[in-house]
């Protein structure tokens, strides 16, 4: 049976973690292979929210086959990218040399 992604109420990333809405997401990801980059940690850009970058494709199958997405989880095939809508955090692939809308240093 399908996880569920529980509707708690909003709760900002921490430094080190994305929102509670996108941990079991996260966890699946690196049971599989991806790799969470935690050394650059969670990024907070003044446009885009927290992100937390993962250095391989995000498997899209993989978590359709895990989760029934609840709508406040919006999925962008197209920039490898999970948001939480409602905490505005997010998982991205890493792409060498993207600009985030921060002060942060990403450590490729
Ligand atoms: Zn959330």
């Amino acid at each position: 049976m399908k996880q569920k992604i529980k509707e708690s109420p909003y709760k900002t990333a921490t430094k080190f973690d994305v929102c509670t809405h996108l941990q079991p997401i996260l966890k699946v990801l690196e049971a599989n292979g991806n790799v969470a980059d935690r050394l650059t940690g969670i990024i907070c850009d003044k446009g885009d929210g927290n992100i937390l970058l993962v250095e391989k494709d995000i498997d899209f199958n993989l978590l359709e086959a895990y989760f029934e997405l609840p709508n406040f989880i919006m999925i962008n095939e197209q920039k490898n990218r999970i948001v939480c809508s409602k905490c505005w955090c997010s998982i991205e692939k890493k792409v060498l040399g993207k600009k985030f809308n921060t002060s942060q240093k990403i450590i490729y």
